[in-house]
């Protein structure tokens, strides 16, 4: 395996084989004000900018939108609600900007653990990707701006949580309303290799679910500008990578497509395809493409997963062709939106 240090985001619980975070971390530490946070997203209006609080911006659709003028966010523009999950840099909270009262998630980063961490140009890469990306199915970031200790990301608030928690609580979901939540992601995937962004880390983990139960890509941090020969950290869990990424080739926009595949078994069976008792076997497994298919697994469902799970980047079904594919077509028709799930209702 040929995979970076690791800056862990380990956020699945470490559950019997699932291949957990190995990570290592050390190396010199920056000085705090070595920490730069990323340069202005273009093509928006940039606020006015100040050295010591960044700017943020006004965007179209979300909290100061109805500003003409150019704005620099800071923690006294919103009311903080309560906590919406903890990740591994920090908290992400839910928060109103006071003069618009737009409800946002605020994710609040300790700058001190980016640095120890070494992430910092992952978060730029995320800040800087996420902020430029429109898509009905990608969550929106609408700024950011930091303080002396922390950095704040305005964030679309997605009102039912993460995919990985409603997966684990319904275990597994229905074809149809997989097929619907596949051809969602597929379309914004779509998206964003149209604007040569590749993800390189989809995940039920990383997607949330927003107030329509309509899926939403989140989580831009291991994503990249395509093309790219940029090897990969191995960090979490090797379930999602394709062969070529665990075997730190280069590779391309089909690792999403790989993925994509994986996280269709995933939301089919509640478990992964190459799940194994150790990061050993996972490997094996994904190397060479063994796969059990359970019962109640339909043949078009197998086909369309027997298509994208493929040693050969090349020869994955391209994502428009996804779209086509009879599995989808049938269970998830233009327009079909996925169910309204019932805590109550398993
Ligand atoms: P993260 O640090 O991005 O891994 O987020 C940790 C947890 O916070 C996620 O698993 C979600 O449950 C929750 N969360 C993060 N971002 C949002 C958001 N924009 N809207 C609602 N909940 C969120």
């Amino acid at each position: 395996m040929n995979i970076n240090k690791c800056s862990c985001k380990e956020n699945r619980p470490p559950t019997a084989g699932r291949s957990g975070c190995g990570c290592n971390i050390s190396g010199p530490k920056m000085p705090m004000d070595s920490f730069k946070v990323p340069a202005a997203p273009i093509g928006r209006p940039l606020g006015k900018v100040n050295e010591n609080k960044e700017h943020q911006l006004a965007s179209q659709s979300g909290p100061g939108k109805n500003e003409d003028k150019k704005k620099s966010w800071s923690l006294s523009d919103f009311d903080l609600g309560r906590p919406l999950g903890k990740g591994k840099f920090g908290n992400v909270y839910l928060a109103r900007e006071k003069e618009s009262h737009y409800v946002v998630a605020l994710k609040v980063l300790f700058k001190s653990q980016i640095l120890d961490s070494e992430i910092e140009h992952q978060v730029r890469r995320e800040v800087e990707i996420q902020c430029r990306l429109r898509h009905p199915n990608i969550l929106r970031m609408y700024g950011y701006f930091h303080d002396e200790k922390r950095i704040y990301l305005i964030l679309e608030y997605a009102k039912h949580g993460s995919m990985y928690k409603l997966l684990k609580e319904r275990e597994r979901f229905d074809e149809k309303t997989v097929a619907i939540y596949i051809r969602d992601l597929t379309k914004a995937l779509v998206y964003c290799h149209a604007k040569k962004v590749i993800h390189r880390d989809i995940k039920p983990e990383n997607l949330l679910i927003g107030h329509n139960w309509e899926l939403k890509i989140a989580d831009f941090g291991w994503s990249v500008h395509s093309p790219s020969s940029r090897r990969m950290t191995l960090c979490g869990t090797l379930d999602y990578l394709s062969p070529e990424m665990i075997e730190g080739k280069p590779h391309n926009y089909a690792v999403d497509i790989w993925s994509l595949g994986v996280l269709c078994y995933e939301l089919l069976v509640g478990l992964p395809p190459f799940d194994a008792k150790d990061s050993h076997q996972t490997y094996r497994k994904i190397r060479y493409v063994i796969i059990k298919y359970p019962d109640f697994i339909s043949e078009k469902a197998k086909d369309l997963m027997g298509k994208l799970l493929v040693i050969n980047p090349e020869q994955r079904l391209p994502l428009i062709n996804v779209l086509q594919h009879p599995w989808i077509t049938e269970n998830a028709p233009e327009g079909a939106q996925p169910p309204a799930f019932n805590p109550e209702q398993k």
